[in-house]
């Protein structure tokens, strides 16, 4: 019996953990990411968790997946991403094989939490699946016939930055009118910080649930969730631009699945209810499909599942 080391790195989270060969988790060790210590801080982080957690097994480890919560260089296995500072060009997987000694493996968060649900989670058994992570932003991972669908560059399933729209905000990447920029979490919170400009008295509720200053996309949804109006009509608007983005997806690969995690996509039946709706507004009377629209069932725990699923070389 072999064990294997699982690595989340998320930017606001990192969580280690420790699975068999069946890909259950024996242990977890979590923690807060403090971006502003950067990346020599974080490592040093892994590095001790990782440790201790081998030291509480008799099994040997054969591997360790990693999951890292931005752009990755895939066929490099370096991180590409300026998450927090000294993470861009970093070669994350050789850097960690050679501080553990075991071989590793590194992919980023949408794919890591696509291959946690295919494996482990809501999409088990699925012929073609997709998982999209909304949270800050919009990530996805495709799964055909068990393996990851990467595409001629390794950017297959970027669907955050699927052009929807000529106008609109500019996105991360750099583009306009990615659906990243219509339905994420941060584009859910900057309609809301227009509401409470233009009309204040109607955000008290969504402000009051966020438990701070200004409204987070949870705090909004919980409003929502109580039927708070003007939470409900951003949600709509959010949830028809999604609409729009899936609509997409299903029309061109018709998956049997698709699995919403991340902070905002799981939030429950309410954001799916919302989105079923917009689709049905939208949808082709005649062009039917039978494409189920699901929560990720693994919570915050699918990538690091699909860090454990990099680790035993099912990916
Ligand atoms: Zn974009």
């Amino acid at each position: 019996m072999k064990n294997v080391l699982a690595v989340d790195i998320g930017g606001t989270h990192f969580r280690t953990g420790l699975f068999d060969e069946q890909g259950r988790r024996l242990l977890v060790l979590e923690g807060d990411t403090d971006r502003v210590a950067g990346r020599d801080w974080m490592l040093s982080q892994i590095a001790s968790r990782c440790r201790d957690l081998m030291e509480q097994t008799d099994a040997p480890v054969k591997a360790c997946g990693l999951s890292f919560g931005g752009p990755v260089d895939f066929p490099h296995q370096k991180v590409t991403s300026v998450h927090s500072s000294g993470w861009k060009g970093f070669e994350l997987g050789k850097w960690t094989e050679k501080t553990l000694g075991v071989p590793c493996r590194l992919d980023n968060d949408a794919n890591a939490g696509a291959l946690g649900e295919y494996h482990f989670g809501a999409g088990r058994g699925s012929k073609l699946m997709v998982y999209i992570t909304i949270s800050t932003g919009i990530g996805s991972g495709i799964i055909y016939e068990g393996k990851l669908l990467r595409g001629k560059d390794y950017m297959a399933g970027e669907i955050g930055h699927i052009p929807i729209s000529d106008s609109g905000s500019l996105c991360s990447c750099g583009g306009r009118g990615c659906l990243e920029s219509f339905s994420s979490g941060a584009a859910m919170e900057s309609r809301a910080l227009e509401w409470s400009k233009r009309r204040p008295e109607h955000v008290e509720r969504m402000l009051e649930l966020s438990g701070g200053p200004e409204i987070t996309a949870k705090g909004l949804m919980m409003a929502a969730a109580e039927g708070d109006q003007p939470a409900n009509q951003i949600l709509k608007e959010t949830a028809r631009w999604l609409a729009h983005g899936i609509l997409m997806i299903i029309r061109i690969l018709n998956p049997e699945v698709i699995v919403l995690g991340g902070g905002v996509g799981q939030s429950g039946e309410l954001l799916l209810k919302t989105l079923r709706n917009a689709l049905d507004e939208i949808a082709s009377p005649t062009i039917t499909y039978s494409t189920e629209i699901v929560s990720a069932t693994l919570g915050t725990y699918s990538a690091l599942y699909g860090a454990a699923a990099i680790g035993l070389g099912v990916e």
